[in-house]
């Protein structure tokens, strides 16, 4: 009995002094860690921007079925519209006005594959608005020419007002022309990078919604921004086939490769509120 009870004591004793130790040793860590700071901080992030690439594009060919797909016919699409806008085929000698347009949308893209390549998924969705707002704005050139020419003939302030981007989208819903980005994309877009909202996470993009500040890969961004980014620019394919001079071998590759990119469009995007189905491998994506 005794024995009994020096030993519970002894247990109980043990607990206290344990947890007394491992309490102990967390404030001896934390009074330990070292930020780094100034030069040694950007260090730090270009490493993980490093980190978050290489993962990126091991894991790439393994994100699902469409995913891998919907990479290889971007590609496809982005290599016809860098060359559509630089006069690879031929010069129109004309204002270039239709191919800056159309390259705006290509740089943009390029920029947010690279921001979803190093971990900030935000601001991907932020460009692949702007992809977007070039997509719906090509779609109204072609839709009212004359509206083109007005757009090139009129004062910055004026084109800022009549050309604004709620502008644009008011004028293809009233012409019933397709809407690449409607009001209610335009503003999920641009709830996560360009608009702050009150209680925002910043680059919670996994099945925990969990915010990770640091550019780590997360599955679910990456997928998400590609099947974004693909939407916007298969549509800026088959416009800039109708918008800029070119020869008619080429107008219809750029509306194959739209249309071949639309048809690897997977099924996680801005529309999927809650993820518990999510899953990195890829193997529980639905549809
Ligand atoms: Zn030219």
């Amino acid at each position: 009995m005794r024995a009994l009870s020096i030993c519970a004591v002894s247990s109980s004793w043990f607990a206290r002094f344990k947890l007394k130790l491992i309490a102990s040793i967390a404030k001896i860590m934390a009074s330990r860690r070292k930020y780094a700071e100034g030069m040694g901080f950007l260090k730090h992030i270009r490493r993980l921007h490093g980190v978050c690439a290489a993962e990126t594009w091991t894991r790439a060919p393994y994100l699902g079925e469409r995913a891998p797909r919907a990479l290889c016919a971007l590609g496809n699409v982005q290599s016809l519209l860098d060359r559509a806008a630089s006069c690879a085929w031929g010069c129109s000698r004309g204002d270039h006005c239709a191919e800056f347009l159309v390259g705006r949308a290509v740089s943009s893209s390029n920029a947010a594959m690279l921001l979803m390549t190093n971990g900030h998924y935000d601001e991907a969705l932020s460009l692949i608005r702007s992809t977007g707002e070039v997509a719906n704005l090509v779609c109204l050139f072609i839709t009212d020419r004359a509206l083109f020419e007005r757009w090139k003939s009129i004062d910055d302030k004026t084109r800022r007002k009549e050309f604004r981007p709620v502008r644009v989208r008011q004028q293809l819903k009233a012409s019933e022309g397709p809407l690449v980005i409607d009001e209610d994309l335009y503003d999920v877009l641009s709830g996560f990078a360009i608009h702050p909202e009150p209680g925002g996470l910043v680059q919670a993009h996994n099945a925990l919604s969990r915010s990770l500040l640091l550019p780590i890969f997360q599955a679910e961004g990456f997928v998400k921004c590609i099947n974004e980014l693909a939407r916007t620019m298969a549509f800026v394919a088959v416009f800039a086939a109708a918008f800029i001079k070119l020869p008619d071998k080429v107008k219809q590759n750029l509306r194959d490769a739209g249309r071949e990119l639309v048809k690897n469009i997977g099924g996680v995007n801005l529309d999927e509120k809650e993820r518990p189905w999510f899953s990195p491998s890829g193997v529980s994506m639905p549809e």
